[in-house]
């Protein structure tokens, strides 16, 4: 399948499901984008054993949930490519190639790897792969050639990487001049574009807990982290998340206004962000500040919010899991169309890069 639409790549770690994070971080543009675009998104299996090597069972389970969750969402298969990271070659020989192109020391510089060897307490036990997955990444994304990739803030680092490769790549290779605007490159010859992030709706949502005791910030929701919302939880997991969720104990000084700073108050933060009913928000908010309404009003108003944006993928999601061989179908022929787009990029830079000896095609049945 052929199309001369521009492409859109972007994808999800499989360490567990999807969350509210998700949604507004990228599955909004995701399906906004389906139509007018050719779209690959990707599990990205190989990068979840960057923490994950000992639970290959779990790994498992976790692409089958995500590719589920994709479908109960509403991508839909036949005009968006549902790729397996592993079942595409193409991106592990570019990215050792790409690896090249990078100084060392400027990976283990990239903020966000060093927020994760935070939040995910890997201590200096990471494995050498772990720094390693962020070049694969500008490999992901670079084997597609996208002209879009929606992701959500954290990623934005990963992205400056990509960017960087692409630039020196069609320096070194295509005889793009130094000088030349990051949107002229592919004008100029150069091979690999010089991506633009898209944000979503909400940059970085919130989770449910508590701040981090020495920052003060509070954690972005993360499925490693046990502070999501997950599309797949049932209505009475959402309501008891919801009535436990952390709220800024100084929210109500007596005789100070109370703090509303969303940053600081993930109650609030969600409402803002899932809470359509303008003239509510603003009642409560003033009701909220003044110390006349408490949490538990809000928060049950926020379960029935959250219910109401989650039931329909419920739904959809029980009809799927009856599935499974469909999911896994769309799996593969989603993988199957990557490929052509993949090898054939890969077969282009290696003639950039002198090593187009002979052909050769990889191809799914
Ligand atoms: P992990 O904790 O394993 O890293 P994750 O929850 O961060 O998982 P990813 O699969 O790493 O999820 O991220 C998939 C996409 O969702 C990325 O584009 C990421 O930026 C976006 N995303 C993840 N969490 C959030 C969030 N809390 N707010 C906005 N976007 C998010
Ligand atoms: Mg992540």
């Amino acid at each position: 399948m052929s199309t001369t639409k521009p492409r859109v790549l972007t994808g999800d770690t499989p360490t567990g499901r999807l969350h509210l994070g998700h949604y507004v971080g990228s599955i909004e543009n995701r399906l906004a984008l389906q139509d007018q675009y050719d779209c690959y998104f990707l599990i990205a299996n190989k990068h979840a054993f960057t923490t994950r090597a000992d639970r290959p069972a779990e790994i498992r389970q976790s692409v089958v949930d995500i590719a589920t969750d994709w479908l109960a969402v509403g991508i839909d298969p036949e005009r968006s490519a549902m790729v397996l990271q592993s079942e595409v070659p193409a991106i592990d020989e570019l990215t050792f190639f790409f690896s090249m192109l990078l100084p060392f020391n400027r990976v283990l510089r990239n903020p966000t790897l060093a927020q994760e060897i935070k939040d995910k307490d890997l201590g200096d036990k990471y494995p050498f792969g772990f720094p390693l997955y962020t070049v694969g990444q500008c490999a992901d994304i670079l084997a597609f050639r996208p002209q879009l990739v929606p992701v959500g803030e954290d990623q934005l680092p990963h992205l400056e990487m990509t960017r960087e490769v692409a630039r020196r790549f069609n320096q070194l290779y295509c005889g793009v001049d130094p000088q030349t605007e990051d949107a002229d490159h592919l004008a100029r010859g150069g091979l690999m574009p010089v991506i633009e992030p898209k944000l979503g709706r909400v940059k970085r949502l919130v989770g449910i807990g508590a701040p981090n005791a020495e920052t003060g910030q509070l954690h972005k929701m993360s499925k490693s982290l046990n502070n999501a919302i997950f599309l797949s939880d049932d209505a009475d997991t959402v309501r008891k998340k919801v009535m436990s969720m952390y709220t800024d104990p100084k929210r109500i000084t007596g005789k100070e206004p109370g703090e509303v700073d969303p940053a600081k108050n993930p109650l609030w933060a969600f409402h803002e962000t899932f809470n359509s009913d303008a003239p509510w928000l603003q009642e409560h908010r003033e009701l909220y500040r003044a110390g006349k309404v408490g949490d538990v009003v809000v928060k049950k108003k926020l379960v029935e919010v959250l219910n109401d944006l989650i039931e329909p993928i419920r739904t959809r999601r029980k009809q799927f899991e009856l599935r499974p061989d469909e999911v896994i179908e769309a799996l593969r022929r989603g993988t199957r169309r990557a490929n052509q787009v993949a090898e054939e990029t890969l077969a282009l830079a290696k003639q950039a890069m002198k090593q187009d000896y002979f052909a050769r095609t990889l191809s799914i049945p």
